[in-house]
C-alpha cells in the first residue's frame, strides 16, 4: 500500500506515525500505556491526488480518515491499525478574498488564525473564532460543524459558508455552487458540515466574510443568580441585539475565571460592536436589560479578551498529565425555559470529582448553549475513567430526557457514539443511506458521527 500511495503522492508525502486527535478519554489512555497505533498518513497536493488516493483505499477497502489540525475533541480522529490517514496539511492557500463582495475562497487545511489575520489586514473578518482556532484549519472547523465565541453575531460555521469543494470516495468532484443563495435544488454542501469526514473530503470553501467593526463596547455585569442573568441575555436577543460576545458565567465559573465578585454572583460579559453610535447604542440598549445587575465597568472584558484564547491544547494536555487525572468540557444547548434546570441536573451529574463549571454563550432569539467543564483525580486509571464515564453518561442522558441537544459545537466522534441516534431518531436512517448511497464501500471515516454503532 506505501509503494502505491508514494507513487500517487511522492515518497516524502507519506510517512507513518501515531494519530489521534485531543479527546481527552484518547490522551487519558495514552497515559496509562494504551498508545494509538502508527498509521500511514498520506499528505496529498492538489484535487487529483485525493481522488487517486480514495481510489486506491476504495479499491483495497481500507478505511481513511481526513486530517486537519487534529484540535477535535471528540474522538473522530482515531485511525485504528491498517488504516489511512489523509492529512490535508498541503491544501494551504487563501485563493482569493474579493473585498467588494465579502467572500473568500481558500483551501481546506488553512489555518484558522492565519486565515483572520489575513482579513484582518484587509479590514475583514470571518467572525469566526473557536477558543482552539490556532489549532485549527479550515476542513476541520467545517467538518465538526464548529462555532465560535462570536457567533450570537456572525453565526457559526454554517452561516460562514456558501459553498465547498469535495471529493466523494469514487474520486469524483463536487464544485462550489453560485452564491449568494441558491434554489436550484437542496444545498447539498451543508451535508458536509458536521458530517466529520464521513461522507468525503472538503477540499475548499468558499466563505461568507465581514468588515472589522468601527468600534466595540464591551462590560460586565455581577447578577445575583443565574436565572437574572439568564432573563438578561433572553432580553437582549430577543430586542434584537446581536452582541459580538454574550457570556454568563455561573457562580462556580465566575470564580474559577479569578473574577472577584461577592459569593453566589453570576459574571455577565457583553460586547457590543458596529458604527460607533451603534456600538454605543446596543451598550446602552443592553445597560438597560441589565438594570437589576450591578455594573463592572470594561475590566471583565478586557480581561476576557487577554484570557480568550488559555484553554490551548497544550493546556489541555498538562491538566492530563498527572495520573488519574480527568478533565472534559460538554457543550449543550437548549431552549431558555429548559436552561435553568439543565444547568442544575448536570452540573449535579458532572460533579464526579469536584470541578463542575458552566457558561452560557452561542446565544440565540430561542435558547443557548450551556458549556460545562468537569474534572477530577482518581486513585487509579480505572478509577478515573469510570468517573469520566459517569460524568458523560449523566450529562448525556440529562439533555435527552430535557429535549436539549447533546452537543452545541464539538460534535459526535466517538464520545457521543452511544447516545446520537437517541438525538437523531429518524434522522439516524437518512445519515445512514446517505452514508451507504455516497460511501458504499464504507471508507470514510469509519468513526465519524458515531460510526455504524
Ligand atoms: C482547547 C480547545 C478549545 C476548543 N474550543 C472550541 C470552540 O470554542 N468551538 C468549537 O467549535 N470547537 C472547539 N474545539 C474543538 C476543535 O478545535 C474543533 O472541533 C475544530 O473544528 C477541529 O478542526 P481541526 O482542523 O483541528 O480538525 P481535526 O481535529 O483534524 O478533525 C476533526 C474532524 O473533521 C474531519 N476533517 C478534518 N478536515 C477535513 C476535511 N478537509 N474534509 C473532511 N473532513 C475533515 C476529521 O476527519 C475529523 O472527523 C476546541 C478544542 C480544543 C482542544
Amino acid at each position: 500500500m506505501r509503494a502505491e500511495l508514494e507513487k500517487i503522492v511522492g515518497a516524502t508525502a507519506v510517512d507513518e506515525r501515531r494519530v489521534r486527535d485531543l479527546w481527552p478519554l484518547a490522551i487519558m489512555e495514552e497515559r496509562a500505556g494504551n498508545t494509538p497505533p502508527r498509521v500511514l498518513v498520506v499528505r496529498p497536493s492538489g484535487r487529483e491526488q485525493v481522488a487517486a488516493v480514495l481510489r486506491l483505499a476504495a479499491a483495497n477497502h481500507v478505511a481513511i480518515t481526513p486530517m486537519g489540525g487534529g484540535s477535535g475533541v471528540c474522538g473522530a480522529l482515531a485511525p485504528a491499525a491498517g488504516e489511512l490517514v489523509l492529512d490535508m496539511g498541503a491544501f494551504d492557500r487563501v485563493l482569493e478574498v474579493d473585498e467588494t463582495n465579502l467572500v473568500c475562497r481558500c483551501e481546506a487545511g488553512v489555518n484558522g488564525y492565519a486565515l483572520e489575520q489575513q482579513l484582518n489586514a484587509r479590514g475583514l473578518t470571518l467572525g469566526h473564532f473557536p477558543s482552539s482556532l490556532p489549532g485549527t484549519t479550515v476542513g476541520g472547523l467545517v467538518a465538526t460543524r464548529s462555532s465560535g465565541q462570536q457567533s450570537s453575531r456572525y453565526g457559526s460555521i454554517e452561516d460562514m459558508v456558501i459553498s465547498l469543494a469535495v471529493v466523494l470516495p469514487d474520486g469524483t468532484f463536487a464544485a462550489p455552487r453560485p452564491g449568494p443563495r441558491s434554489a436550484a435544488g437542496p444545498a447539498l454542501h451543508d451535508l458536509f458540515i458536521g458530517a466529520e469526514g464521513g461522507l468525503g473530503v472538503v477540499i475548499g470553501a468558499v466563505l461568507r466574510v465581514h468588515r472589522l467593526p468601527e468600534s466595540t463596547v464591551g462590560r460586565g455585569y455581577a447578577f445575583r443568580d443565574l436565572r437574572a442573568g439568564l432573563d438578561c441575555m433572553r432580553a437582549v436577543m430577543q430586542a434584537g441585539i446581536r452582541p459580538l460576545v454574550m457570556r454568563l458565567y455561573d457562580a462556580e465559573d465566575t470564580a474559577f475565571g479569578g473574577y472577584d465578585l461577592s459569593d453566589g454572583e453570576c459574571l455577565l460579559v457583553v460586547a457590543t460592536c458596529g458604527l460607533n453610535a451603534v456600538a454605543a447604542a446596543e451598550a446602552s440598549a443592553v445597560e438597560a436589560f441589565a438594570r437589576e445587575a450591578r455594573h463592572l465597568g470594561e475590566a471583565p472584558w478586557e480581561r476576557w479578551l487577554r484570557h480568550r484564547f488559555d484553554l490551548s491544547a497544550e493546556r489541555l494536555k498538562a491538566f492530563l498529565e498527572p495520573p488519574g487525572a480527568y478533565l472534559d468540557t460538554i457543550e449543550l444547548a437548549a431552549a431558555w425555559t429548559v436552561l435553568p434546570e439543565l444547568h442544575e441536573r448536570v452540573k449535579r451529574a458532572i460533579a464526579v470529582g469536584g470541578l463542575a463549571l458552566c457558561h452560557f454563550s452561542h446565544a440565540y432569539e430561542q435558547g443557548s448553549c450551556a458549556y460545562f467543564s468537569f474534572g477530577g483525580s482518581g486513585d487509579t486509571e480505572d478509577e478515573a475513567r469510570a468517573a469520566y464515564g459517569r460524568a458523560w453518561e449523566g450529562a448525556m442522558t440529562t439533555a435527552l430526557e430535557l429535549g436539549a441537544t447533546i452537543t452545541h459545537h464539538h460534535g459526535v466522534g466517538q464520545v457521543r457514539a452511544r447516545w446520537v441516534a437517541d438525538e437523531m431518531g429518524g434522522w439516524m436512517r437518512v445519515w445512514r443511506a446517505l452514508k451507504d448511497g455516497i460511501d458504499p464501500g464504507g471508507i470514510m471515516n469509519p468513526r465519524a458521527v458515531g460510526g455504524r454503532s
